[in-house]
This record gives structure tokens, C-alpha cells and sequence, in this order.
């Protein structure tokens, strides 16, 4: 027998009488059970000590205040794009809802969209648009500060001025934005809006340069842009009209 052979044999027996030795609980030596791997278990919210629960996941107490009811423009918006209340849908090719921020502290009304504002579907796009644009900018503000919409949401055809009853079937989709933009000073933008939404149809030259007072906003009414691009002696009045209304929004902006 070789030399390996017999340390082999030697060593089994040790091992074995070890082995042995264990299960006999000698030494102290007792063999645990083997380790049963669980799964660490993880209570269900409603379950779990308070303490446990990171704040972000406890359930909503009872007297949670309701979330903020929703102001969002788009259900109106989307409730305008179906509308066939009047003639005027016949015609058009997009409707012209409106544009801006829907924040704003302050908003232009003007008349009804234009050939270039119903192929865009955007108000104040065209050559009178790029007017009031510029206008806005000279107050101190982006096209974005503010909100911009018009008395009806579809372009008359050949640019005619909208009828009454046009006017009286789009009216609450323009009271629906107010409401819901709740601007400080809202702008109209020549007759058509200023009958349509303080029912005033004076000369012009009569209802500008003052602020009226109507559902909470301060109105100022001027001249439409489209009328400055015909009478350029008119920018003027428009512009004066306009400090005003700066002036105005600075001083709430400073209380
Ligand atoms: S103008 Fe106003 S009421 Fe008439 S179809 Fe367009 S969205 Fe409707």
C-alpha cells in the first residue's frame, strides 16, 4: 500500500469520527438545521406601523383638501374645434380658439379671425396681428405673457363683420375663457368686440382712454389693429391707451 493510499484512508477516518462526534452533540458541537432563505416580507401600506411608511406613500387623510378644481382651457378648446353652433363653421378652416398663457394678467379681445389666422388657427398672425405683436412688446411684454382671443372663433367669410347671432352663439366659449384666465385688464380690440362683450356701441373715440369695471377686470377699449394699419394717425390714441394699461398692471404688480 502506498504512502497517499494510506493518508487517504487515515484522513477519511478522522472526517469520519468528527462527523460523528457532531451529531452526538459533543464539544458542543451540534449541527444547526440547515438555513431556510425567506424572502424578506414587506407589510401592505395599510398594514405597516405609521413610522415605517415613507411619508410619500401614506394614504391621503379624510381631511385632505380637494385638489384645486380644474382651470385648464382645453376641454373649452376641445368643445370649440367640434362646434357647429353656427354658419360661420361652414366656411372655416381651423378654428381659432386662442393663444397664450392661460395665467395671463392681461388680455386682447379682437373681432374674428382673419384669412391668415384661419389657415394658422391662430389668433393675430397676420399683418394686424404682427401689429399688436409689436404693440405688446412696446408694454414691456412677449406674445407669451398675455392672452389673446377674439369675439367669435370662426373666420366670416370675406372678412366681414361677424352677425349678431353668430356673435350671441360663440359668446359663452370667450366668457369661458375670462372666467377661466381670470385676467386684471382685458383689452378690446375695436366695435366688434367691445358690443360684444360690454354691449357698448358708441363711437370709439367716446369708450377709449378710460378703464371700465366688468366681472372683476378693468377694461380698456381701443382701436383694432387692422384700423391702425388704415389710419396711422390712430396709433397714437392706441399707444396712449396702452401706457395706461402698463401703467395699471405695474401698479398691482408693486402691491
Ligand atoms: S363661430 Fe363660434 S359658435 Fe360659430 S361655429 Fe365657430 S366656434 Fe361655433
Amino acid at each position: 500500500m502506498s504512502g497517499d493510499s494510506t493518508r487517504n484512508r487515515v484522513r477519511h477516518q478522522v472526517v469520519d469520527h468528527l462527523e460523528r462526534l457532531q451529531r452526538e452533540g459533543m464539544w458542543g458541537l451540534s449541527v444547526p438545521a440547515p438555513r431556510q432563505e425567506r424572502e424578506p416580507t414587506v407589510p401592505p401600506v395599510d398594514q405597516a406601523p405609521e413610522s415605517a411608511v415613507p411619508d410619500d406613500v401614506l394614504p391621503l387623510a379624510s381631511n385632505t383638501p380637494p385638489p384645486p378644481a380644474d382651470r385648464s382651457l382645453q376641454p373649452l378648446e376641445a368643445e370649440a374645434h367640434a362646434c357647429v353652433a353656427c354658419r360661420l363653421h361652414e366656411t372655416r378652416t381651423k378654428v381659432v380658439f386662442g393663444v397664450g398663457n392661460p395665467s395671463a394678467r392681461l388680455m386682447f379681445i379682437g373681432e374674428g379671425p382673419g384669412r391668415d389666422e384661419d389657415l394658422k388657427g391662430e389668433p393675430f398672425v397676420g399683418r394686424a396681428g404682427q401689429l399688436l405683436t409689436r404693440i405688446i412688446n412696446a408694454m414691456g411684454y412677449e406674445r407669451e405673457d398675455v392672452y389673446i382671443a377674439n369675439a367669435v372663433k370662426c373666420r366670416p367669410p370675406q372678412n366681414r363683420d361677424p352677425q349678431a347671432d353668430e356673435v350671441a352663439a360663440c359668446r359663452h366659449f370667450l366668457m369661458g375663457q375670462v372666467a377661466l384666465i381670470e385676467p386684471e385688464i382685458i383689452v378690446l380690440l375695436g366695435r366688434s368686440a367691445i358690443g360684444t362683450v360690454l354691449d357698448l356701441h358708441a363711437p370709439l373715440s367716446r369708450l377709449r382712454g378710460s378703464f371700465r369695471e366688468w366681472k372683476g377686470a378693468q377694461v380698456m377699449c381701443t382701436y383694432h389693429p387692422a384700423y391702425l394699419l388704415r389710419n396711422a394717425s390712430a396709433k397714437g390714441m392706441v399707444w396712449e391707451d396702452m401706457k395706461l394699461v402698463r401703467d395699471a398692471l405695474a401698479a398691482t404688480a408693486a402691491d
